[in-house]
Protein backbone atom coordinates (compact mmCIF):
# COMPACT_ATOMS: atom_id res chain seq x y z
CA UNK A 1 0.00 0.00 0.00
CA UNK A 2 1.46 3.32 -1.22
CA UNK A 3 0.79 6.20 -0.25
CA UNK A 4 2.01 10.14 0.32
CA UNK A 5 1.13 13.68 2.17
CA UNK A 6 0.85 15.92 -0.67
CA UNK A 7 0.78 19.60 -1.30
CA UNK A 8 -1.35 20.11 -4.13
CA UNK A 9 -0.66 23.57 -4.81
CA UNK A 10 3.29 22.96 -4.94
CA UNK A 11 3.08 19.17 -5.52
CA UNK A 12 5.51 18.71 -3.38
CA UNK A 13 5.38 15.02 -0.82
CA UNK A 14 5.89 16.52 2.53
CA UNK A 15 6.05 12.45 3.23
CA UNK A 16 5.52 9.58 2.35
CA UNK A 17 4.89 5.82 3.29
CA UNK A 18 4.66 2.18 2.08
CA UNK A 19 3.56 -0.59 3.77
CA UNK A 20 4.84 -4.18 2.46
CA UNK A 21 4.43 -7.52 2.57
CA UNK A 22 0.71 -6.99 4.59
CA UNK A 23 -0.58 -10.28 6.05
CA UNK A 24 2.38 -11.98 6.51
CA UNK A 25 5.03 -11.83 8.95
CA UNK A 26 7.31 -9.52 6.88
CA UNK A 27 4.74 -6.82 7.14
CA UNK A 28 6.59 -3.73 7.80
CA UNK A 29 6.18 -0.08 7.23
CA UNK A 30 8.61 2.48 5.50
CA UNK A 31 8.59 5.88 6.11
CA UNK A 32 11.64 7.71 4.47
CA UNK A 33 14.85 5.51 5.54
CA UNK A 34 12.82 4.61 8.75
CA UNK A 35 11.42 0.82 8.58
CA UNK A 36 9.20 -0.52 11.45
CA UNK A 37 8.06 -4.16 12.33
CA UNK A 38 4.20 -4.58 11.33
CA UNK A 39 4.84 -8.23 11.38
CA UNK A 40 1.19 -9.88 11.11
CA UNK A 41 -0.49 -7.06 10.38
CA UNK A 42 -3.42 -7.40 8.31
CA UNK A 43 -4.84 -4.46 5.94
CA UNK A 44 -7.16 -2.45 8.21
CA UNK A 45 -4.33 -2.50 10.78
CA UNK A 46 -2.00 -1.37 8.21
CA UNK A 47 -3.85 1.58 7.13
CA UNK A 48 -4.35 2.73 11.11
CA UNK A 49 -0.53 2.40 11.00
CA UNK A 50 -0.44 4.39 8.45
CA UNK A 51 -2.55 6.97 9.26
CA UNK A 52 -1.36 7.44 13.03
CA UNK A 53 1.70 7.98 11.43
CA UNK A 54 0.79 10.78 9.47
CA UNK A 55 -0.98 12.35 12.33
CA UNK A 56 1.70 12.26 14.35
CA UNK A 57 3.15 14.67 12.15
CA UNK A 58 1.61 18.12 13.48
CA UNK A 59 2.05 20.36 10.79
CA UNK A 60 0.03 17.70 8.68
CA UNK A 61 -2.89 19.50 8.72
CA UNK A 62 -4.67 16.99 6.04
CA UNK A 63 -7.71 18.72 3.75
CA UNK A 64 -8.87 15.25 2.23
CA UNK A 65 -8.16 11.80 2.23
CA UNK A 66 -8.25 10.46 -1.97
CA UNK A 67 -8.58 6.98 -2.61
CA UNK A 68 -6.82 5.29 -5.92
CA UNK A 69 -9.95 3.04 -7.00
CA UNK A 70 -9.46 0.78 -9.87
CA UNK A 71 -12.78 0.15 -11.25
CA UNK A 72 -15.21 2.53 -11.47
CA UNK A 73 -17.44 0.52 -14.35
CA UNK A 74 -19.69 2.87 -16.41
CA UNK A 75 -20.86 5.01 -13.63
CA UNK A 76 -17.83 6.47 -12.63
CA UNK A 77 -15.57 8.69 -14.67
CA UNK A 78 -14.80 11.78 -12.77
CA UNK A 79 -13.46 11.66 -8.80
CA UNK A 80 -16.40 10.42 -6.14
CA UNK A 81 -17.02 12.14 -2.94
CA UNK A 82 -17.15 9.18 -0.59
CA UNK A 83 -20.53 8.67 0.88
CA UNK A 84 -22.05 5.04 1.91
CA UNK A 85 -24.04 5.49 -0.87
CA UNK A 86 -21.24 5.67 -3.45
CA UNK A 87 -19.56 2.84 -1.49
CA UNK A 88 -22.21 0.80 -1.89
CA UNK A 89 -22.31 1.53 -5.23
CA UNK A 90 -18.26 0.42 -6.01
CA UNK A 91 -18.75 -2.64 -4.05
CA UNK A 92 -21.37 -3.42 -6.90
CA UNK A 93 -18.29 -3.15 -9.19
CA UNK A 94 -15.75 -5.77 -7.18
CA UNK A 95 -16.68 -8.36 -9.74
CA UNK A 96 -14.95 -6.34 -12.61
CA UNK A 97 -11.94 -6.06 -10.36
CA UNK A 98 -11.56 -8.81 -7.79
CA UNK A 99 -7.78 -8.43 -6.69
CA UNK A 100 -8.20 -4.53 -6.40
CA UNK A 101 -11.44 -3.01 -5.07
CA UNK A 102 -12.24 -5.24 -2.15
CA UNK A 103 -9.19 -4.38 -0.39
CA UNK A 104 -9.40 -0.50 -1.65
CA UNK A 105 -12.84 -0.56 0.12
CA UNK A 106 -11.62 -1.96 3.28
CA UNK A 107 -9.05 0.54 3.34
CA UNK A 108 -11.39 2.90 2.50
CA UNK A 109 -13.89 2.29 4.81
CA UNK A 110 -11.33 2.13 7.69
CA UNK A 111 -9.68 5.18 6.99
CA UNK A 112 -13.16 7.24 6.53
CA UNK A 113 -13.49 5.91 10.77
CA UNK A 114 -9.99 6.92 11.39
CA UNK A 115 -10.48 10.21 10.14
CA UNK A 116 -13.94 10.78 10.32
CA UNK A 117 -13.77 15.01 9.68
CA UNK A 118 -12.21 15.08 6.27
CA UNK A 119 -14.00 14.68 2.80
CA UNK A 120 -12.83 11.29 1.48
CA UNK A 121 -12.76 10.84 -2.26
CA UNK A 122 -12.57 8.10 -4.94
CA UNK A 123 -10.16 8.33 -7.59
CA UNK A 124 -10.92 6.13 -10.47
CA UNK A 125 -8.46 4.11 -13.04
CA UNK A 126 -11.12 3.70 -15.26
CA UNK A 127 -11.75 7.26 -15.51
CA UNK A 128 -9.47 8.48 -17.96
CA UNK A 129 -10.64 6.39 -20.72
CA UNK A 130 -14.18 7.16 -20.35
CA UNK A 131 -13.01 8.88 -23.60
CA UNK A 132 -12.61 5.27 -25.95
CA UNK A 133 -14.18 5.65 -29.08
CA UNK A 134 -17.20 2.81 -29.49
CA UNK A 135 -14.92 1.13 -32.16
CA UNK A 136 -12.20 0.88 -28.74
CA UNK A 137 -14.63 0.54 -26.14
CA UNK A 138 -16.48 -2.60 -28.24
CA UNK A 139 -15.74 -6.70 -28.30
CA UNK A 140 -17.42 -8.04 -31.00
CA UNK A 141 -19.78 -9.81 -29.25
CA UNK A 142 -23.83 -10.18 -29.75
CA UNK A 143 -25.44 -6.91 -28.61
CA UNK A 144 -27.38 -8.51 -26.14
CA UNK A 145 -24.72 -10.44 -24.67
CA UNK A 146 -23.03 -7.57 -24.23
CA UNK A 147 -25.89 -5.39 -23.23
CA UNK A 148 -26.88 -7.81 -20.85
CA UNK A 149 -23.78 -8.00 -18.61
CA UNK A 150 -22.04 -4.41 -19.07
CA UNK A 151 -19.71 -5.81 -21.54
CA UNK A 152 -17.31 -3.29 -22.96
CA UNK A 153 -13.52 -2.35 -22.38
CA UNK A 154 -13.02 -0.31 -19.48
CA UNK A 155 -9.22 0.16 -19.52
CA UNK A 156 -7.26 1.09 -16.73
CA UNK A 157 -4.01 2.66 -15.37
CA UNK A 158 -5.82 5.78 -16.39
CA UNK A 159 -4.33 7.50 -13.30
CA UNK A 160 -1.00 7.52 -14.57
CA UNK A 161 -1.59 7.43 -18.17
CA UNK A 162 -3.08 10.61 -17.95
CA UNK A 163 -0.31 12.17 -15.62
CA UNK A 164 2.20 10.72 -18.30
CA UNK A 165 0.08 12.82 -20.79
CA UNK A 166 0.27 16.01 -18.60
CA UNK A 167 3.95 15.22 -18.18
CA UNK A 168 4.83 14.59 -21.44
CA UNK A 169 3.20 17.85 -23.20
CA UNK A 170 5.11 20.26 -20.10
CA UNK A 171 8.11 18.95 -20.39
CA UNK A 172 7.71 19.37 -24.23
CA UNK A 173 6.54 22.75 -23.90
CA UNK A 174 3.70 22.07 -26.01
CA UNK A 175 -0.22 21.55 -25.49
CA UNK A 176 -1.14 18.56 -25.01
CA UNK A 177 -3.86 18.71 -27.68
CA UNK A 178 -1.42 19.08 -30.26
CA UNK A 179 0.32 15.57 -29.37
CA UNK A 180 -0.30 11.75 -29.86
CA UNK A 181 1.45 9.85 -27.21
CA UNK A 182 2.13 6.15 -26.85
CA UNK A 183 2.11 5.81 -22.93
CA UNK A 184 3.74 2.50 -21.41
CA UNK A 185 3.09 1.53 -18.07
CA UNK A 186 5.59 -1.23 -17.39
CA UNK A 187 4.89 -2.70 -13.52
CA UNK A 188 3.57 -5.80 -12.12
CA UNK A 189 0.40 -4.91 -13.99
CA UNK A 190 1.25 -3.18 -17.40
CA UNK A 191 -0.87 -1.69 -20.21
CA UNK A 192 -0.39 0.88 -23.27
CA UNK A 193 -2.62 3.81 -23.64
CA UNK A 194 -2.51 5.55 -27.01
CA UNK A 195 -3.64 9.53 -26.60
CA UNK A 196 -4.78 11.35 -29.22
CA UNK A 197 -5.63 15.64 -28.31
CA UNK A 198 -5.16 14.72 -24.26
CA UNK A 199 -7.73 11.66 -24.85
CA UNK A 200 -7.13 7.95 -24.33
CA UNK A 201 -8.13 6.63 -27.74
CA UNK A 202 -7.07 2.87 -27.42
CA UNK A 203 -5.70 1.20 -24.37
CA UNK A 204 -4.39 -2.70 -24.02
CA UNK A 205 -6.33 -3.76 -20.83
CA UNK A 206 -10.16 -4.37 -21.10
CA UNK A 207 -12.87 -4.93 -19.41
CA UNK A 208 -10.90 -6.53 -16.21
CA UNK A 209 -7.13 -5.47 -16.32
CA UNK A 210 -6.36 -9.30 -17.60
CA UNK A 211 -6.46 -8.35 -21.32
CA UNK A 212 -2.75 -7.10 -23.31
CA UNK A 213 0.88 -6.84 -22.28
CA UNK A 214 2.72 -10.11 -20.51
CA UNK A 215 2.33 -8.60 -17.33
CA UNK A 216 4.13 -10.32 -13.42
CA UNK A 217 1.19 -12.65 -13.13
CA UNK A 218 -1.41 -12.15 -15.66
CA UNK A 219 -0.90 -13.81 -18.95
CA UNK A 220 -2.55 -10.72 -21.07
CA UNK A 221 -4.01 -11.55 -24.47
CA UNK A 222 -5.04 -15.21 -25.24
CA UNK A 223 -7.08 -16.92 -27.22
CA UNK A 224 -10.40 -17.40 -24.97
CA UNK A 225 -10.27 -20.56 -27.55
CA UNK A 226 -7.57 -21.71 -24.65
CA UNK A 227 -9.88 -21.11 -21.81
CA UNK A 228 -12.94 -23.33 -23.56
CA UNK A 229 -9.96 -26.10 -24.21
CA UNK A 230 -9.06 -25.98 -20.33
CA UNK A 231 -12.54 -26.05 -19.34
CA UNK A 232 -13.62 -29.14 -21.38
CA UNK A 233 -10.23 -31.14 -21.24
CA UNK A 234 -9.62 -30.22 -17.30
CA UNK A 235 -12.81 -29.31 -16.06
CA UNK A 236 -11.36 -25.92 -14.37
CA UNK A 237 -14.41 -23.91 -12.89
CA UNK A 238 -14.36 -20.11 -13.68
CA UNK A 239 -12.35 -19.37 -9.82
CA UNK A 240 -9.71 -21.95 -11.17
CA UNK A 241 -9.25 -20.44 -14.53
CA UNK A 242 -9.47 -16.92 -13.04
CA UNK A 243 -6.36 -17.94 -10.43
CA UNK A 244 -4.51 -19.39 -13.51
CA UNK A 245 -5.02 -16.16 -15.61
CA UNK A 246 -4.73 -13.27 -12.80
CA UNK A 247 -2.05 -15.21 -10.19
CA UNK A 248 0.10 -18.06 -12.01
CA UNK A 249 0.94 -16.57 -15.41
CA UNK A 250 2.42 -13.74 -17.08
CA UNK A 251 6.53 -13.74 -15.85
CA UNK A 252 5.85 -15.85 -13.10
CA UNK A 253 4.26 -18.80 -15.35
CA UNK A 254 7.04 -18.44 -17.94
CA UNK A 255 9.75 -17.79 -15.43
CA UNK A 256 8.76 -18.79 -11.80
CA UNK A 257 9.54 -14.94 -10.44
CA UNK A 258 7.86 -12.39 -11.66
CA UNK A 259 10.52 -9.36 -10.82
CA UNK A 260 11.80 -8.35 -13.79
CA UNK A 261 15.20 -7.77 -11.76
CA UNK A 262 15.34 -11.46 -11.37
CA UNK A 263 14.59 -12.21 -14.87
CA UNK A 264 17.20 -9.88 -16.36
CA UNK A 265 20.16 -11.39 -14.05
CA UNK A 266 18.89 -15.03 -15.14
CA UNK A 267 18.54 -14.28 -18.59
CA UNK A 268 22.20 -12.64 -18.72
CA UNK A 269 23.25 -16.31 -17.40
CA UNK A 270 21.59 -17.88 -20.14
CA UNK A 271 19.05 -19.32 -18.53
CA UNK A 272 16.58 -20.09 -21.72
CA UNK A 273 12.95 -19.53 -20.30
CA UNK A 274 13.86 -16.02 -18.73
CA UNK A 275 14.95 -15.33 -22.39
CA UNK A 276 11.65 -16.31 -24.01
CA UNK A 277 10.02 -14.01 -21.45
CA UNK A 278 11.85 -11.04 -21.92
CA UNK A 279 11.35 -11.74 -26.29
CA UNK A 280 7.78 -12.52 -25.29
CA UNK A 281 7.04 -9.43 -22.86
CA UNK A 282 8.98 -6.80 -25.33
CA UNK A 283 7.02 -8.41 -28.52
CA UNK A 284 3.81 -7.53 -27.11
CA UNK A 285 4.89 -4.45 -26.41
CA UNK A 286 5.99 -3.70 -29.45
CA UNK A 287 2.98 -5.07 -30.99
CA UNK A 288 0.75 -2.59 -28.99
CA UNK A 289 3.13 0.35 -29.76
CA UNK A 290 2.78 -0.30 -33.52
CA UNK A 291 -0.87 -1.06 -33.52
CA UNK A 292 -1.25 2.42 -31.90
CA UNK A 293 1.55 4.48 -34.06
CA UNK A 294 -1.07 3.42 -36.68
CA UNK A 295 -3.99 3.74 -35.58
CA UNK A 296 -3.03 7.45 -34.34
CA UNK A 297 -1.90 8.34 -38.14
CA UNK A 298 1.80 8.38 -36.60
CA UNK A 299 3.23 9.07 -32.72
CA UNK A 300 5.15 12.31 -31.79
CA UNK A 301 6.05 10.35 -28.13
CA UNK A 302 6.90 6.98 -26.19
CA UNK A 303 7.06 7.30 -22.82
CA UNK A 304 8.10 4.59 -20.13
CA UNK A 305 6.73 4.41 -16.87
CA UNK A 306 6.18 2.37 -13.47
CA UNK A 307 9.00 -0.45 -12.20
CA UNK A 308 10.24 -1.97 -15.40
CA UNK A 309 9.33 0.97 -17.79
CA UNK A 310 11.18 3.53 -15.32
CA UNK A 311 14.32 1.35 -14.23
CA UNK A 312 15.00 -1.10 -16.87
CA UNK A 313 17.06 0.43 -19.68
CA UNK A 314 17.11 -3.21 -21.14
CA UNK A 315 13.56 -3.34 -21.64
CA UNK A 316 13.13 -0.13 -22.55
CA UNK A 317 16.23 -0.36 -25.40
CA UNK A 318 14.83 -3.92 -26.65
CA UNK A 319 11.43 -1.80 -27.11
CA UNK A 320 12.70 0.79 -28.77
CA UNK A 321 15.05 -0.71 -31.38
CA UNK A 322 14.58 -0.84 -35.24
CA UNK A 323 11.87 1.94 -34.76
CA UNK A 324 13.78 4.12 -37.30
CA UNK A 325 11.38 3.42 -39.78
CA UNK A 326 8.75 5.91 -38.15
CA UNK A 327 11.27 8.49 -36.80
CA UNK A 328 11.84 7.00 -33.51
CA UNK A 329 15.95 6.94 -32.44
CA UNK A 330 17.30 5.62 -29.55
CA UNK A 331 19.91 6.94 -27.41
CA UNK A 332 21.93 4.18 -26.03
CA UNK A 333 23.52 6.24 -23.63
CA UNK A 334 21.12 8.24 -22.36
CA UNK A 335 18.75 5.02 -22.20
CA UNK A 336 21.74 3.76 -19.80
CA UNK A 337 22.05 6.77 -18.21
CA UNK A 338 18.31 7.73 -16.99
CA UNK A 339 17.57 8.02 -13.54
CA UNK A 340 14.26 9.28 -12.28
CA UNK A 341 13.75 10.74 -9.30
CA UNK A 342 11.29 13.04 -7.28
CA UNK A 343 13.81 16.01 -8.35
CA UNK A 344 14.22 14.09 -11.57
CA UNK A 345 10.84 12.62 -12.55
CA UNK A 346 11.19 12.94 -16.20
CA UNK A 347 14.22 11.57 -18.84
CA UNK A 348 14.86 11.90 -22.70
CA UNK A 349 16.06 8.50 -24.23
CA UNK A 350 16.32 9.32 -27.70
CA UNK A 351 19.06 10.89 -30.23
CA UNK A 352 18.52 14.54 -31.17
CA UNK A 353 17.72 13.61 -34.53
CA UNK A 354 14.50 11.62 -33.49
CA UNK A 355 11.38 12.79 -35.18
CA UNK A 356 9.53 10.94 -32.18
CA UNK A 357 10.48 11.93 -28.76
CA UNK A 358 11.43 8.96 -26.16
CA UNK A 359 11.02 9.56 -22.05
CA UNK A 360 11.46 7.91 -19.13
CA UNK A 361 8.22 9.50 -16.81
CA UNK A 362 8.01 8.53 -13.51
CA UNK A 363 4.69 7.38 -11.93
CA UNK A 364 3.17 9.60 -9.41
CA UNK A 365 -0.42 8.17 -8.98
CA UNK A 366 -0.18 9.72 -5.74
CA UNK A 367 0.44 14.02 -7.28
CA UNK A 368 -2.37 12.70 -9.66
CA UNK A 369 -5.08 11.11 -7.30
CA UNK A 370 -4.68 14.13 -5.00
CA UNK A 371 -4.67 16.94 -7.90
CA UNK A 372 -8.17 15.19 -8.55
CA UNK A 373 -9.45 14.93 -5.21
CA UNK A 374 -8.00 18.94 -4.94
CA UNK A 375 -10.27 20.09 -7.94
CA UNK A 376 -13.09 18.00 -6.94
CA UNK A 377 -12.91 20.25 -3.99
CA UNK A 378 -12.70 23.45 -6.35
CA UNK A 379 -9.24 23.80 -4.37
P1 LIG B 1 3.09 -2.26 -9.19
O1 LIG B 1 2.32 -2.49 -10.44
O2 LIG B 1 2.96 -3.37 -8.19
O3 LIG B 1 2.96 -0.87 -8.60
P2 LIG B 1 5.78 -1.44 -9.92
O4 LIG B 1 5.41 -0.31 -10.80
O5 LIG B 1 6.46 -1.13 -8.63
O6 LIG B 1 4.57 -2.43 -9.67
O7 LIG B 1 6.73 -2.42 -10.79
C1 LIG B 1 7.15 -3.65 -10.28
C2 LIG B 1 8.05 -4.31 -11.30
O8 LIG B 1 9.16 -3.44 -11.59
C3 LIG B 1 8.64 -5.63 -10.82
O9 LIG B 1 8.58 -6.59 -11.86
C4 LIG B 1 10.10 -5.28 -10.58
O10 LIG B 1 10.91 -6.40 -10.78
C5 LIG B 1 10.32 -4.24 -11.66
N1 LIG B 1 11.53 -3.45 -11.40
C6 LIG B 1 11.77 -2.61 -10.39
N2 LIG B 1 13.04 -2.11 -10.47
C7 LIG B 1 13.60 -2.67 -11.59
C8 LIG B 1 14.89 -2.60 -12.23
N3 LIG B 1 15.86 -1.84 -11.73
N4 LIG B 1 15.07 -3.32 -13.34
C9 LIG B 1 14.10 -4.11 -13.86
N5 LIG B 1 12.89 -4.22 -13.29
C10 LIG B 1 12.63 -3.52 -12.17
Amino acid sequence: MKSALVDTSSGRRLQEMHVESIGSDHACLHAGAEVRDLAGADLPIAVDELLAAYRGNEDSGIDAVAHRVVHGGEKFVEPARLDDSVLAEIEQLSHLAPLHNPPALAAIQRARAALPDVPHFAVFDTAFHATLPDHSREYALPAGVRQRYGIRRFGFHGINHSHVASSVAAHLHTELEKLRIISCHLGNGASVTAIAQGRSVDTSMGMTPLEGLVMGTRAGDVDPGVLLQLQRADDLDADELDDLLNKRSGLKGLTGTNDMREIERRASKGDRDCVLAIEMYVHRVRKYMGAYAVAMGGVDAIAFTAGVGEHSALIRRRCLERLEFIGAVLDLERNDAAKLSGDHPIATLCAPKSMVHLLAVRADEELAIARAAASALGG
